[in-house]
């Protein structure tokens, strides 16, 4: 069934129950109370953008408490530290112990929320906004809508419940969230999505400087490591049942010879996934020494999303994450067998 044509679904697919549900526990704490809003570790634009976006709805609706946070280093990429909201960002450390309500954004298993899962075991009723397929409903009220391009779209519905009124700033935030999570538009699913970037940019905001702040700008020695990254990947014609797989690594050494950030690797999985031989690409990320964050991409040949689940990960069916263990030769070598077990 659609969504939308289930009774007690809205076009969103999540059930007015639980949007009533996510309405009711915000409403039902005082606007002084303190409100801790948390996104995935390494956050991206859709993490911040709907987290920080929905935490000023919740400034505008009058709330006076209120902290956003990501677990690990404190370390919000460039393209994203001018958001308006960002100073709502708090530490890890400086997250409240007790907060009343918990809202997080983006997350589809508390392992995302690595130091910062210990906190759902409060007592404060915890609101998952998600568009992951993998989301495990870990949450008090669980809004996930796999269908949602971005968690931002959930965001902005449960704002529109709220009785807040779109502003540039709000939508700014919502703006960079659904521009990071399509691929600047380009994936796309439903004429909606246009209509909420519509919305959005109706309020004044101006995509273009968005776009060029977000996509377009990086430092020099970024440029630099991506050549080294990108020369260095591996065509692998045979994998993923003969359509094909391109996958490359970049080490911390990458980054130090290059005097760059970690979060600056997350945009290379794009010039990766554009390779015409290959329907799978891969990147693979080192953490630490032996650890590494990979990132998996599929033009529709594998469930991807299958595969990371597999290895202890999520996502969605075209792009899709994990934490690996080992050699980057040794990462790809787990990974092969099972894009032939989840070709689509
Ligand atoms: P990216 O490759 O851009 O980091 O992530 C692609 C998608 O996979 C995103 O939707 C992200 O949330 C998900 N993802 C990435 N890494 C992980 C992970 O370690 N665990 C889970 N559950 N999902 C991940
Ligand atoms: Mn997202």
């Amino acid at each position: 069934m659609r969504p939308g044509t289930e009774p007690g679904r809205s076009s969103s697919g999540i059930r007015d129950r639980d949007w009533d549900a996510a309405v009711a526990a915000i409403r039902s704490v005082p606007l002084d109370a303190e409100v801790q809003l948390i996104c995935h570790v390494n956050p991206d634009g859709d993490a911040l953008g709907s987290m920080l976006g929905f935490a000023l709805g919740l400034r505008q609706l009058g709330f006076t408490g209120l902290r956003a946070t990501f677990p690990g280093e404190f370390d919000v990429p460039e393209p994203y530290r001018a958001l308006p909201g960002a100073d709502l960002l708090v530490e890890e450390r400086e997250a409240y112990a007790e907060p009343a309500l918990i809202l997080i954004f983006d997350v589809a298993s508390e392992s995302r929320l690595v130091g910062l899962a210990g906190r759902l075991d409060g007592a404060a009723p915890v609101v998952v906004l998600d568009h992951h397929a993998s989301n495990t409903s870990f949450g008090d009220v669980n809004l996930v809508d796999p269908a949602a391009v971005a968690t931002s779209v959930v965001a902005d519905e449960l704002l529109v419940r709220l009785g807040v009124e779109l502003d540039a700033e709000i939508a700014e935030c919502l703006y960079v969230a659904l521009a990071t999570d399509t691929g600047s538009f380009k994936f796309v699913r439903s004429p909606s999505v246009h209509t909420l970037a519509a919305r959005l940019i109706a309020t004044g905001i101006s995509p273009g400087e968005i776009a060029r702040r977000i996509f377009d700008t990086r430092p020099f020695g970024a440029m630099k490591l991506a050549g080294e990254v990108l020369g260095r990947a591996l065509l692998e014609p045979e994998a993923a049942g003969g359509h094909g797989m391109v996958w490359t690594y970049a080490t911390n050494a990458d980054l130090e010879r290059h005097h760059q950030r970690p979060y600056v690797l997350d945009s290379l999985i794009d010039p990766v996934r554009g390779v015409a031989e290959a329907d799978v690409a891969v990147v693979v990320k080192e953490l630490v020494p032996g650890e590494w964050s990979v990132s998996l991409r599929s033009k529709g040949g594998v469930d991807v999303s299958a595969v990371a689940v597999a290895l202890g990960g999520g996502g969605h069916r075209l792009a899709a994450g994990f934490t690996a263990y080992g050699t980057p030769g040794e990462v790809i070598a787990q990974i092969r067998p099972l894009l032939d077990a989840n070709l689509a």
